[in-house]
């Protein structure tokens, strides 16, 4: 049994530290691998059940990614910069960047398809992707288990 009435109290130093989390500029959307600040308050749907009524396009996009395709690049006079749209051909995600004259990307979102996002599952993580993963495999061998006689050995 350890004692730890000796841990140190880190009290306010300034009160409740509270990030004001302005928006970043030129997007409508905050990357999903940002951090998730309301992870924890969301309430939790069933991982299972949300990847079940998903579209096929979406679990395919989540497994593997996205398919960028088409893409374009407008000189933006105003912000000395490249607009950069990437759209992914398969969900219809959009990525929104700008590159500069040396090719950094300065800013960048992304707009999600209605029903993309989890607002009802919480932040995906390792274990909500393979939630989506064997998703996806149920769905190929639901296809093409059909007829040539193979069975997924599943463990
Ligand atoms: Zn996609």
């Amino acid at each position: 049994m350890l004692d730890i009435n000796t841990r140190p109290v880190l009290s306010d130093l300034h009160g409740s530290l509270r990030r004001p989390g302005p928006p970043p500029p030129f997007t409508q959307a905050i990357p999903e691998v940002a951090a998730h600040p309301m992870a924890e308050h969301t309430p939790r749907r069933n991982i299972e059940t949300w990847a079940h009524e998903l579209p096929a396009s979406f679990i395919e996009c989540r497994t593997m990614g996205h398919r960028w395709e088409p893409h374009s690049a407008v000189w933006d006079k105003q912000a000395r910069a490249y607009h950069v749209i990437h759209e992914c051909d398969r969900c219809h995600t959009q990525r929104k960047a700008w590159w500069n004259r040396n090719g950094e990307i300065t800013s960048a979102g992304y707009s999600y398809p209605e029903g993309y996002l989890t607002k009802d599952v919480g932040y995906i993580g390792a274990d909500g992707r393979g939630v989506l993963r064997t998703e996806y495999l149920a769905r190929i061998f639901a296809t093409t288990a059909r007829g040539n006689g193979s069975t997924p050995q599943a463990s």
